[in-house]
This record gives C-alpha cells, sequence and structure tokens, in this order.
C-alpha cells in the first residue's frame, strides 16, 4: 500500500511506502518492558514440572517457557521464542500472562495478533 504525499518544498507528489506496523503490535512493539501476551501453564506429567505455553499467531507455532516451581505469580518475563524474522516477536521480549490451565498442548486456546493487542491496550489504559 503506498500513499501519494507532497514535498513542501517543490509541491512535487512522491509516492512513499505507507508503513503499517504488523497487526496486533502496532503499538506495543517497542515497549520497553514488552507485550503482555496470554499465556498458560501446563504441569508436565513427566517430570512433574510446569511450563507456560502460548500459541503465537505470528509463527503459528506454541512456544514454551519453564515455570519453575517457587515462581507463582502471574506475569513472567521471558525472551521470545519466536524465530520467525518477520515476526515483531522476533528478537524482543514479552510478558506472559497465565490466564489458566491446560491439561494438554493441544487445549492451548489460541488468540489473534488484534486480540492481544487489544488487551495491551486495554491494561495500558486501565
Ligand atoms: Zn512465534
Amino acid at each position: 500500500m503506498t500513499k501519494i504525499t507532497r514535498c513542501s518544498r517543490c509541491a512535487a507528489s512522491s509516492i512513499v511506502p505507507s508503513i503499517s506496523p504488523p497487526a496486533g503490535m502496532h503499538r506495543i512493539y517497542g515497549d520497553k518492558f514488552g507485550p503482555l501476551i496470554p499465556a498458560y501453564r501446563y504441569h508436565r506429567p513427566e517430570d512433574g514440572g510446569h511450563s507456560i505455553v502460548f500459541h503465537c499467531p505470528f509463527c503459528n507455532r506454541l512456544h514454551w517457557h519453564g515455570l519453575p516451581p517457587t515462581d507463582s505469580g502471574l506475569i513472567h518475563p521471558r525472551v521470545s521464542h519466536c524465530f520467525d524474522v518477520k515476526s515483531p516477536l522476533w528478537g524482543a521480549e514479552y510478558r506472559l500472562v497465565v490466564v489458566g490451565d491446560v491439561a494438554s498442548p493441544d487445549s492451548v486456546p489460541r488468540y489473534s495478533a488484534n486480540d492481544i493487542d487489544s488487551l495491551n491496550l486495554t491494561m495500558r489504559e486501565g
């Protein structure tokens, strides 16, 4: 998508790219604390430990993070596990918000980029 602008000095029109940040990140990407991402606690039957997991709308994969047994907090800053270079989460940090538990990796709810954006805007305005 492009938009036509006029040069203020010569009044000539020029076409410049209209840069649209990725959906879901247009206001929160670049936040020094990283975006809030809804995530789920998963009890690992194999070793009794816990993980935090969320479905990433940018690369369409589950991202798994450890959850120490002594950590009962709701918000967990983590270095992104998104390795899709086109994802706004690539090379970023995010804050995982534990919003529930899942019994299996197959039952992790999916949030869209816009859902994540709405969450962050709501939390920022609140
Ligand atoms: Zn991802």
